[in-house]
């Protein structure tokens, strides 16, 4: 028994130590810089967890209803978890049947940029983050007011950061 809770011990501080090395290993990574980034597949490859990398740099679609945020109702600010680009607040996310955060605007009008997309024989519109390029979802028009558009993202893309006491 005493062996089985070493080997635990061991695994979690392992575990710990590896989702450490997870989150300094990314440069690029801020909250502050506004600063485009150029940064190639093959360079984010290396510091991207293949999950996150699958969607934010070959727009993979995460599942839907798997993700962390699609219902969450916490008050607070959505990040590119790529490169720390402030994109969402949540007084602009509503409660969506689809599965996959929904949004009705950005923070900014420069935050995210848009690009055609006619994959898989739809026509929509591709969502990336204005200052990494990487895929965020799509949007729709099928939004509620004031806005009528429908940003819908992966989880994955996101990073939520809850409001502080007193906002
Ligand atoms: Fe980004």
């Amino acid at each position: 028994m005493k062996t089985i809770l070493n080997s635990l011990i061991l695994v979690l501080f392992f575990s710990g130590t590896y989702a450490q090395t997870q989150a300094i290993k990314n440069p690029y990574y801020s909250r502050t810089d506004t600063k485009k980034l150029k940064v190639s597949n093959a360079e984010w490859k290396k510091i991207l967890p293949p999950d996150l990398y699958a969607v934010a740099r070959e727009a993979a679609t995460e599942r839907a209803f798997t993700g962390k945020y699609w219902d969450s109702e916490t008050k607070g600010t959505y990040y590119c978890r790529v490169c720390g680009n402030i994109l969402f607040k949540s007084d602009a996310k509503f409660a969506s049947t689809c599965g996959w955060p929904s949004f009705f605007e950005p923070i900014g009008k420069n935050n995210t940029v848009y690009k055609e997309d006619n994959s898989l024989g739809m026509e929509r519109t591709e969502v990336l983050c204005g200052r990494c390029g990487s895929h965020l979802g799509h949007i729709f028009d099928d939004g509620p007011a004031p806005t009528h558009k429908r940003y819908c993202m992966n989880s994955i893309s996101l990073d939520f950061e809850p409001d502080g006491p007193g906002k």
